[in-house]
C-alpha cells in the first residue's frame, strides 16, 4: 500500500499558511492524493486541488497550473530524488510502497546463488534496497548498489536515467529491480545490455524483462533506419517544464538542414499519434521531450527521440551507430 507522509505537507501548510495549494503524482496513486487533498480541505479550511493531468516524473510538475489557479504552494508527490532546488513554491513529498519484499527477496537468493547482482529501484521502494540487499548477501549473492547522479539517488532509476546501473553493469550477471515496473526495468535492460529481473512483490513472481527490452530495441532501431529514408522531418519542441528542450531541436534542425533535409518545427504538451496524424507534409518526426514517448508507444510514422535521432544523424553522415540506446541518460 502506498503510504504519503502527509505529516510533511500538514507542517509545511500549518507553518506557512497558504491561501490555497495543489496536489499532483503519478497517476497510480491519485485516489491517495485525492484523500490527501480531502484532508487538507478539512483539516485547514483551504483549497487543495488535485492537479490530475498524467505527471510522469519531476520532469512533469504543471507549475504552471498551479499558478494559473493561484496554488501557493505545490504538493509533489511520490517523486523522490535527491535535489531540493525546485524552489519554495514547490515541496517535494515522499510516497511509499510499505509493501514488504522480504519473502521474494529468499525466492530470489535461491534463484541467483552464486552470482553477482546489481541491485535497483524506483522512488517508491528505495527504502528496501539496504533489506533485500542484506538478505540476499546472507545467502551468499554478491550485491552491488551502482552510485546516484544528479536528481538520482544511489540504486536508483528514471525511465530515461541509469547511471546506477550503467556504474555497475561491467561487474554484474544481472540487474535486479525492486517493484513492479517494467517500464523501469525495460529502460535498466536496454541501457545496460545485461539480463533484468523484477522483484515482485505483489505477485511474489521473479520475472524477466530482457525479451521485451529487446523488442523494444528493435522498434527503436527500425524507426531511425525508416527515418533516414525521410526528407522532411517535423522536431517536436515539448512544452512539459522539465522535458524542454528548444537548444536540443534546433541543434537537430541545423545538422539535418546541413544534410540537405526540410525541417519544420512544432510544440505539444502531449506527443501523440493522433495529434501527430493532423500534421502534414512530414516523412519522420523528431521529439526532444520524454524519450520513451518514442520507444515505448505506437506512431504511424518514425517519431524519434533524442538518443535516436542522434543515431540518425551519424547514419546520414555514414558513422557508426553502434550501440545507442547503451548510453546512462537518454536526454
Ligand atoms: S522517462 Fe525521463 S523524461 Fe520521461 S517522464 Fe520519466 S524522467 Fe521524465
Amino acid at each position: 500500500m502506498i503510504v504519503i507522509d502527509e505529516k510533511k505537507i500538514f507542517d509545511e501548510i500549518q507553518k506557512r499558511r497558504p491561501v490555497s495549494v495543489a496536489l499532483n503524482g503519478p497517476d497510480g496513486i491519485l485516489p491517495k492524493i485525492q484523500d490527501t487533498a480531502s484532508r487538507i480541505m478539512e483539516r485547514f479550511g483551504i483549497p487543495a486541488y488535485v492537479l490530475a493531468d498524467s505527471c510522469f516524473g519531476t520532469c512533469d510538475m504543471n507549475t504552471n497550473g498551479a499558478k494559473v489557479l493561484g496554488a501557493e504552494i505545490l504538493f509533489h508527490i511520490g517523486h523522490t530524488v535527491n535535489s531540493t532546488s525546485f524552489g519554495d513554491d514547490i515541496v517535494l513529498v515522499d510516497a511509499f510502497d510499505n509493501i514488504s519484499f522480504d519473502g521474494i527477496a529468499r525466492k530470489c537468493a535461491e534463484e541467483f546463488s552464486g552470482k553477482t547482482i546489481s541491485l535497483v529501484t524506483d522512488s517508491q521502494h528505495l527504502h528496501e534496497v539496504d533489506k533485500v540487499r542484506a538478505i540476499l548477501e546472507q545467502e551468499g549473492i554478491k550485491v552491488m548498489v551502482g552510485k546516484g547522479k544528479g536528481q538520482l539517488n544511489d540504486g536508483q532509476v528514471f525511465g530515461c536515467e541509469f547511471y546506477p546501473v550503467m556504474e555497475t553493469r561491467d561487474s554484474v550477471d544481472a540487474n535486479i529491480f525492486l517493484g513492479q515496473s517494467n517500464f523501469h526495468a525495460a529502460g535498466i535492460a536496454l541501457s545496460t545490455n545485461r539480463p533484468t529481473y523484477v522483484l515482485d512483490p505483489y505477485f511474489n513472481e521473479i520475472r524477466e524483462v530482457t525479451e521485451f527490452a529487446q523488442t523494444l530495441q528493435k522498434k527503436a532501431i527500425l524507426s531511425v533506419y525508416k527515418a533516414a529514408e525521410a526528407e522532411s522531418f517535423g522536431i517536436i519542441v515539448g512544452l512539459k517544464e522539465g522535458q524542454f528542450s528548444k537548444v536540443t531541436a534546433l541543434k537537430f534542425k541545423r545538422e539535418l538542414e546541413s544534410l540537405g533535409k526540410k525541417v519544420q518545427l512544432f510544440a505539444l504538451t502531449d506527443i501523440t499519434d493522433d495529434k501527430l496524424q493532423n500534421l502534414r507534409g512530414i516523412d519522420a518526426f523528431i521529439q526532444v521531450a520524454c524519450p520513451r514517448i518514442s520507444t515505448d508507444n505506437h506512431f504511424h510514422r518514425p517519431v524519434l527521440s533524442t538518443p535516436q535521432a542522434n543515431a540518425l544523424v551519424r547514419i546520414l553522415k555514414k558513422e557508426n551507430v553502434d550501440n545507442f540506446l547503451q548510453v546512462p541518460h537518454w536526454l
